[in-house]
């Protein structure tokens, strides 16, 4: 049993030939709307992969959290700790891209930032039945910290995807059963640049000196860094001709999860997790890029 405790949004898009300057009014490409958030995103993932997958997070009262509960619903996500805000709007980012494939990106959090420690009480009872809880940083970090630590005291496994990068307190490294940070968030947290394999190395030493068991540094096109006991190095991905990188990073997470949740050692969920987001790439979109396990069978 998997558990995404995070955020959902509602990706509204709009194609642009540059960026409006303050004052300008653009004329766009046609708009258009896509399911995203990296909780749900993750989530989304997980459970295409074969994960038995529920969510805990947080809508508002309006159209957009309305679509977002039939969608996670419809992916086959138990959505029994989604509820709905009474004062917060659904959270939506607003995307503009450019025609060099560039995007500029507000996102107006709204509910999500309202899910909070009576959100983790109510759901208690998720929380306990699950082995795996996947986290992000889309949410209010007291909230984070707090799964973090019911989670381990109840001898969950607490993965972490650390985006967007925010510094975080010595307890919740201390909880993590594993951190999986990109390489920009890598450098924001451990203040190491990550270039290469011994950079990578150098900068996993940082997270398990923090009391991180497992260390997963995703590396784009080259893969992903693995140190845990059994394993280190560099986990290469299969080349692929990439469109679009959009939620590589959150089909990687969801991935990672289901593999280590079906006891695969971390080395094999690692390469299956590259394998679903390599594939992601080659397709444009954040979970319409997300593939089902049997398209990378
Ligand atoms: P994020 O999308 O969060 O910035 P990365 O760029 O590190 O994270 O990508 C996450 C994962 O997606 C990588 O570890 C790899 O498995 C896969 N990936 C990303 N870009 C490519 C690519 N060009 N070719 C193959 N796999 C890729």
């Amino acid at each position: 049993n998997l558990l995404v405790i995070g955020s959902s949004n509602t990706d509204m898009v709009v194609q642009v030939d540059h960026f409006p300057k303050p004052g300008e009014t653009l004329l766009g490409g046609d708009f258009f709307m896509n399911p995203g958030g990296k909780g749900a995103n993750q989530a989304v993932a997980a459970v295409r992969l074969g994960g038995k997958v529920a969510f805990i997070g947080k809508v508002g009262k309006d159209i957009f959290g309305k679509e977002t509960l039939e969608n996670l619903l419809r992916e086959g996500i138990n959505i029994d700790g989604i509820s709905q805000d009474e004062v917060h709007p659904s959270g939506v980012a607003q995307i503009t891209v450019d025609k060099n494939g560039e995007n500029c990106i507000v996102v107006a959090s709204g509910a999500n930032m309202a899910l909070g420690a009576g959100d983790m009480e109510k759901n208690s009872k998720l929380i306990h039945q699950a082995e795996i809880i996947l986290l992000q940083l889309e949410i209010p970090m007291d909230t984070v910290s707090l799964v973090v630590k019911i989670g381990n005291e109840a001898g969950k496994k607490v993965i972490l995807n650390p985006a967007p990068a925010q510094a975080l307190d010595d307890e919740v490294y201390a909880g993590l059963f594993a951190i999986t940070p990109n390489e920009s968030e890598t450098t924001l947290l451990s203040r190491i640049q990550v270039k290469d394999e011994p950079s990578a190395a150098k900068a996993a030493s940082f997270f398990h000196e923090k009391g991180v068991k497992v260390v997963v540094i995703t590396l784009g096109a080259k893969g992903a860094y693995l140190s845990a006991g059994e394993y280190k190095g560099i986990v290469p991905a299969p080349k692929v001709h990439a469109v679009d990188t959009t939620a590589a990073g959150d089909t990687f997470n969801g991935a990672l999860a289901v593999g280590i949740s079906k006891g695969i050692s971390l080395r094999e969920a690692v390469e299956f997790a590259n394998r679903a987001a390599a594939y992601s790439v080659t397709k444009k979109g954040a979970q319409s890029s997300v593939p089902r396990l049997s398209e990378i069978e």
